[in-house]
């Protein structure tokens, strides 16, 4: 069956066209520095984010453990938002690699500066662990893709370089909080130490994420990628991918945007389903209920009719908009989903 797949937007096949240029890319050793294609999406990478430098890493969870162990110490506190992929995401790789813990503000994903100030553990109480590390994921996967407001962003990062806290910005979907808002990349993360971008998620690229910051922060977070085991050699062939994806992908992420936003309001209909926002981007979480079917029985039903979309929670879905599912398919998507969920 050809499954309508609305599980992530990770799950895109590379295009002929990406496919070619696979094909023919330029290598060489990125341990020796002389993989050509790496060298250029650094470069390009570093100057479209603003930051003097860039690092290429296998995936997203590894760039963001190593932001974790360049920008803190073991025993350290980072405040997170709520459900950030930091917390469940990772693998428990905050607590495993860089030793830290991790401190919720806000709610629903989003906080505000003076959420912040209030979660800060300061320095100078040896009781406490130190707070070193603010980190804001936008958009933010498990609140449905919410764009994090820059305006917050901008006093959040104030008021943390006031008190010598590190930022960083888990940008894996940034691209879609451009698109969302008109704000250029650069601008978004103008506020921070180190961004994370991916490559591999909306922009179709196999896989590959970055880490951007000050030439210093990611000459440290290079020893961090090896120690992690993200060393790898003929990267090219990922370097061209996601260089194709910036070319071909980026201008039509706003298109995932409008299917997200129809497949919101045709499943709001349904009084069974709550919505935990509406999309503002290319991502649909929401909860079942009063009668509605459980989230795994929901998805299997779903499956048997060929629309594939991810279990969150007991009774909490997520469906995705990319590059492989036209605003047709997410319509019958979303036929198939108010059928099977019923009210
Ligand atoms: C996908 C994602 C990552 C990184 O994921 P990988 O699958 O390891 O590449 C990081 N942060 C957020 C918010 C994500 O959605």
């Amino acid at each position: 069956m050809d499954f309508i797949d609305l599980r992530s937007d990770t799950v895109t096949r590379p295009s002929p066209g990406m496919r070619k240029a696979i094909y023919e890319a330029e290598v060489g050793d990125v341990q020796y520095g002389d993989d050509p294609s790496v060298n250029r999406l650094e470069g390009r990478i570093a100057e479209l984010l603003g930051k003097e430098d860039a690092l290429w890493f296998p995936s997203g969870t590894q760039a963001n453990q190593a932001a974790l162990l360049t920008l803190t110490r073991p025993g350290d506190d980072v405040i997170v938002s709520e459900e950030s992929h930091a917390v469940w995401h990772e693998a428990g790789g905050g607590g495993a690699n860089a030793g830290v813990q991790f401190t919720v503000a806000g709610r629903n994903g989003l906080f505000t500066a003076d959420d912040m100030i209030a979660a800060v553990k300061p320095r100078s109480n040896n009781l406490y662990a130190p707070t070193t590390l603010v980190e804001i994921e936008n958009t933010q996967n498990r609140m449905g893709g919410l764009v994090f407001p820059q305006d917050d962003i901008v006093r959040i990062c104030a008021a943390a370089r006031a008190r010598d806290l590190a930022t960083f910005l888990d940008g894996a979907r940034l691209w879609n909080a451009s698109a969302a808002t008109g704000l250029s990349v650069a601008e978004l993360a103008q506020p921070f130490d180190l961004t994370m971008v991916a490559m591999s998620k909306g922009l179709g690229a196999p896989g590959g994420s970055l880490l951007a910051g000050s030439r210093d922060l990611i000459a440290a977070a290079v020893r961090f990628r090896r120690r992690l085991g993200g060393a790898m050699r003929q990267v090219g062939f990922f370097a061209a991918a996601a260089d194709y994806a910036l070319d071909h992908n980026l201008a039509r992420l706003a298109d995932d945007h409008v299917s997200a936003r129809m497949l919101g309001q045709m499943l709001s209909q349904s009084s069974r389903i709550r919505l935990v926002a509406e999309p503002q981007t290319n991502i649909i979480v929401f909860d079942l209920v009063g009668d509605a079917p459980n989230g795994q029985s929901v998805a299997q039903q779903a499956r048997e009719r060929g629309v594939l979309v991810s279990v969150f929670g007991p009774n909490k879905l997520r469906a995705v908009t990319h590059l492989d599912t036209p605003f047709e398919a997410c319509e019958r998507a979303g036929r198939i989903l108010l059928d099977v969920i019923g009210g």
